[in-house]
């Protein structure tokens, strides 16, 4: 015990992955630091609400009122026993020391071990028009809903896939807030044939059917199978267009749009952590290498949607799972019926994620249509044109190569917006796999870092690795 307190673990991340991590560890006498980038624990589901906010939790969370209260309650008794760090960035990791930006300015902190539990981003694919203000990622739609109480406009369209797609359209339409339409780019028998795969966790299932229903009791547009096509507006959203299974063209009227085709993975920091990566068919995307148990690394662990997209459910098993295994490693014996429960249940998850994925499939066919004039990165306005040159041009076989070659992924977001589309775009062009152009590398600083703030407060140490991260930026 007394080397288990001796031993310095950090957790980034307070979701319920790095809640229950965090939680186990301090239960068996670790010295833990929780560090997160909002305001209180939660994370993206059970984000909670500013101060002087009064909706309940079965308002907010719907029907998982019950496990955010659990989750919330278990942070409360957690943030008592553990050095709390929110408003915290972590945007490096090199060695065994975290780079940090917090409220106060830049700072670093060492570890022995370390969990990551960062949680998963929207994924966009770009068409005319999605560079407009008012046009939001379906998460960043919700997070205002969530968050502040705000809807992103009176008339909105929710454009994607995947579950999150009706329940944020079914929650824009229980605040009251006005739904133009849900424009599924997957066809109600994909999703059909898909459904017998998803009956090992049946109660999602279900959920999604009574989110459907409860729409089309509003009269909302349901389209299914649908391409959109572009997003009308000068300087405002005006309407979408799509293409409808049969052929024609349909334009709805609306002042914002929520984007969204399923989630990837936050998992930069694994990468400088020392973590490997591997590609996932099914959702298309990279997800982090592990042993099945949470370790990534010697001395790092992760967890959560951060590893791989399974869930709320499966983040809190997997927090718990990743914390026994590093107990074990410090010579804990872990409970191996509780493993063997944790286990169980993932499985369950992890089939009913198989059912998903069958369900959703990304569409990445409609980036072929997407005219050359598109936007492909934003951060730099490379369009979807420079890249189809540069890519005819020098016949790029790697993602980081056409990045270098045409700076797409290469600015403030570090390609988390534009990387996966980006690949697949190279992918689709070359004719090769996809999982063989790679993905663009995890590069410090992870998020959007403040340079005057780095060059006037930091160490010259953190100063010179920050120099140092943008010189093999420019390198490359
Ligand atoms: C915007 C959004 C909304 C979602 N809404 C729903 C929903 O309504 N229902 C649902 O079932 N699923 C939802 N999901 C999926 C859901 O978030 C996950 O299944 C679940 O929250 C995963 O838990 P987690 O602990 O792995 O990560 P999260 O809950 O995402 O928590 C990640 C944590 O890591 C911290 N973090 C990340 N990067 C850093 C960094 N560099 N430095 C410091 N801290 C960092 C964050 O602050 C946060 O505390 C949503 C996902 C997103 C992206």
């Amino acid at each position: 015990m007394a080397e288990m307190n001796s031993r310095h673990v950090v957790v980034v991340g307070a979701g319920p992955a790095g809640i229950r991590a965090a939680e186990t560890l301090v239960e068996h006498g670790c010295q833990v630091t929780l560090i997160h980038e909002g305001p209180a624990p939660g994370g993206q589901i059970y984000r909670q609400q500013p101060g002087g906010f009064r909706r309940s939790a079965r308002t907010l969370y719907g029907d998982d009122a019950d496990r955010a209260v659990n989750v919330h309650d278990a942070a409360a008794r957690l943030i008592a026993r553990v050095a709390h760090i929110p408003n915290c960035t972590v945007w490096n990791i090199v060695d065994k020391t975290l780079y940090l930006l917090k409220e106060s300015g830049i700072a670093t902190l060492s570890f022995d071990s370390l969990v990551l539990a960062t949680g998963a981003m929207d994924r966009v694919l770009p068409l005319p028009g999605w560079t407009l203000p008012g046009v939001f990622s379906l998460g960043g739609a919700q997070i205002a809903l969530k968050h502040q109480a705000c809807a992103i406009g009176g008339r909105v369209a929710f454009v994607g896939i995947g579950p999150l797609l009706y329940l944020v359209a079914f929650q824009y339409l229980k605040a009251g807030a006005g739904v133009a339409g849900v424009f599924d780019t997957s066809g109600f028998g994909t999703k059909l044939a898909a459904l017998p795969r998803m009956m090992s966790a049946a109660r999602y299932a279900w959920r999604g059917v009574r989110y459907r229903r409860a729409l089309r009791r509003a009269d909302v547009p349901l389209f299914e199978g649908v391409r959109p096509l572009r997003i009308d507006g000068q300087g405002s959203v005006t309407a979408l267009q799509c293409r409808l299974p049969n052929g024609s063209t349909h334009s709805v009227a609306c002042d914002a749009v929520a984007l969204g085709y399923g989630l990837q993975a936050e998992s930069q920091l694994a990468q400088l952590a020392g973590a490997q990566v591997q590609f996932e068919t099914g959702q298309r995307t990279w997800i982090v290498r592990h042993d099945g148990a949470g370790r990534l690394a010697p001395d790092v662990y992760g967890a959560g949607d951060g590893i791989a997209i399974l869930g709320a459910e499966a983040a809190e098993l997997t927090g718990e799972r990743a914390a026994w295994s590093l107990l074990q490693d410090r010579g804990l014996k872990p409970p191996a019926a509780r493993l063997r429960h944790i286990d169980r249940a993932l499985d369950r998850l992890v089939r009913f994620r198989t059912g998903l994925d069958a369900a959703f499939p990304v569409p990445v066919r409609q980036l072929e249509e997407v005219p050359d004039e598109t936007i492909l990165c934003r951060c730099e306005t490379v369009t979807v044109g420079d890249a189809r040159r540069t890519i005819d041009r020098f016949q790029p076989r790697d993602v980081n190569r056409l990045k270098a070659l045409c700076r797409t992924g290469m600015g403030r977001c570090q390609g988390r917006i534009c990387g996966l589309a980006t690949a697949e775009l190279l992918s689709q062009r070359m004719g090769l796999p996809i999982e063989s152009v790679g993905r663009l590398r995890g590069q410090s600083p992870v998020k959007p870092l403040p340079f005057t703030l780095a060059a006037k407060e930091a160490e010259p140490r953190i100063a010179e690795e920050a120099i140092r991260g943008l010189a093999r930026e420019v390198a490359e």
